[in-house]
């Protein structure tokens, strides 16, 4: 049934105001109401069957563009943009991201956000900002009308992103609680990483694998298992049989040719799911984030990559049910401070250099960790790991230039000395390495030689890097389907709940 545009007229979006200091109890009030659809009047939409919500942890528009130029100048040369999925959405609004205590917010407020249209506390995950009473989520409202839901992360399915869309906790990091609640959701279908803290804080707790097996889901964690998934599967959590680091899927850079990906578990998301219902799925490019805290460019947009790959099969589902489908992708808040343009740089770019980066920061740090073991701090020579900076960056050192593939990968005499004040501090156990103001700048906590092999290379191609925190840039929205056109403007991050809500005509 087409619904008259005028219902939405009748639905409010509000803010919250009167937020106080950090660590007081922000209260909400009912405030610059804005119309939320008032731009399309005179359109009709029907209530989407088919919803996906696409979330790239620490993706803004950087991100986005990064990996377009990207595929851009390694695919085909020149001043050219790369073809993506998102790209290609005929709407595209923009969210502010600001939670209830700060314009840098975390993941928990603000995906609690988008999925439950509050302002919250940093740290807090499907609680108000008094931290005590809980928001319904669009997905709680959206199973109760009858809708499968979905809910796919390329992290520990235990994390602040995932969790705001069938949790509530007041610390993000009590994640076997979370685990709990995941079993008593209900929902239809978890898929990605595994849990963090499986038999709660101390280990001391009953396997939450166990109750959520109890709670009759189908746990699988192997390819064939994963693979023959379908609308027959029942209630299905999925774990990527291939796991790195805290529970979470590889990088897209580090996954194999066999590896599952985070397209496949849309792909699986949609045979299990799919029903005369309807069903909504969200879907979380995690990592992406993960290699921005780290500045590590190349890392992060193959995982943007892999995201618009997930996209791409949201979208070809989108064709065989037209008029049936809205699919909304968004970014939870940006990382890293990601920008393009470097100050020794200009007005230059050189994204191909990226491409001798042939794995991620995570997967560095672990040759690294074996060289170590073979080795103590006082014999340690960087000449030791310089084939291997070579083999996994390109880069060269200046007195080893005829060997470069390219004469932009020799390390200049400057950007050689950091890389040797680096591998002394990596080469260090970190109870003894400097700790100061500008090791602080320098490596963020990293392992220091990797993240300054990042800084270097990326800086090489043109990417500057302000922060190994969250930023409070602004996302992007991107929209198509049914509905769509309600997601172009600029709004607040609580906005795409609020017109979720409306366009499904849930109270
Ligand atoms: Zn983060």
């Amino acid at each position: 049934m087409k619904l008259s545009k005028k219902i939405f007229t009748a639905i409010l979006c509000t803010a919250l105001v009167g937020i106080t200091a950090v660590g007081t109890i922000a209260v909400p009030a009912r405030a610059n109401t804005t119309n939320i659809v008032q731009s399309a009047k005179e359109q009709t939409y029907k209530k989407p069957k088919y919803i996906f919500n696409f979330i790239g942890d620490g993706m803004s528009y950087v991100q986005v563009n990064s990996a377009q130029i990207y595929k851009g100048v390694t695919e085909k040369g020149g001043i050219n943009l790369g073809k993506l999925a998102v790209s290609q959405f005929p709407v595209c609004g923009s969210a502010t991201t600001q939670d209830s205590t700060s314009f840098a917010p975390d993941s928990a407020s603000t995906a609690t956000a988008i999925s439950s249209g509050v302002k919250t506390h940093s740290g807090v995950i499907g609680y108000n900002a008094d931290k005590q009473t809980k928001p319904e989520s669009i997905t709680e409202k959206l199973k109760k009308e009858g809708y499968k839901i979905g809910i796919v992360s390329s992290v520990s399915i235990d994390h602040a992103t995932p969790a705001a869309f069938y949790a509530h906790a007041v610390s993000r990091k009590d994640m076997y609680d979370i685990a709990l609640q995941l079993a008593d959701s209900n929902f239809d279908y978890f898929a990605g990483g595994s849990l963090v803290q499986p038999n709660g804080k101390n280990g001391d707790q009953k396997s939450a694998f166990e109750i959520i097996e109890e709670k009759g889901y189908n746990i699988v964690d192997t390819k064939e298992e994963i693979l023959s998934l379908n609308s027959e599967s029942g209630k299905v959590y999925a774990i990527n049989p291939e796991l790195q680091d805290s529970q979470a899927m590889s990088y897209d850079l580090d996954a194999s040719k066999d590896s599952i990906r985070l397209k496949d578990f849309v792909e699986k998301g949609i045979d299990v799911l799919d029903n005369e219902d309807g069903f909504f799925m969200m879907v979380e490019g995690g990592k992406i984030d993960w290699a921005g805290h780290a500045n590590d460019a190349r890392s992060n947009i193959q995982d943007v990559i892999a995201l618009d790959e997930a996209i791409g099969v949201a979208v070809d589902f989108a064709k065989k049910h037209p008029e049936e489908t809205l699919i909304i992708v968004t970014g939870d808040h940006e990382t890293g401070g990601m920008t393009i343009g470097y100050s020794t740089t200009g007005y230059n770019t050189a994204f191909n250099l990226l491409a001798n980066q042939d794995m991620s920061y995570v997967a560095f740090d672990e040759l690294l960790a074996e060289y170590k073991k073979g080795t103590t701090a006082d014999k340690a020579k960087i000449e030791d790991v310089l084939p291997l900076i070579k083999k996994h960056f390109g880069l060269v050192s200046p007195s080893n230039a005829a060997s470069a593939k390219d004469s932009a990968l020799v390390l200049t005499e400057y950007e050689y000395n950091k890389l040797k004040d680096a591998f002394a501090q990596t080469m260090k156990d970190s109870s003894e390495r400097t700790n100061n103001q500008e090791t602080g700048i320098l490596y963020g906590g990293y392992e220091p030689l990797t993240v300054t092999l990042t800084h270097i290379l990326n800086n090489k191609a043109g990417i500057g890097w302000t922060s190994y925190a969250h930023t409070g840039v602004p996302v992007p929205v991107y929209a198509m389907g049914e509905g769509a056109e309600l997601f172009s403007g600029a709004y607040d991050n609580t906005d795409i709940f609020n017109k979720l809500v409306a366009l499904c005509e849930l109270k």
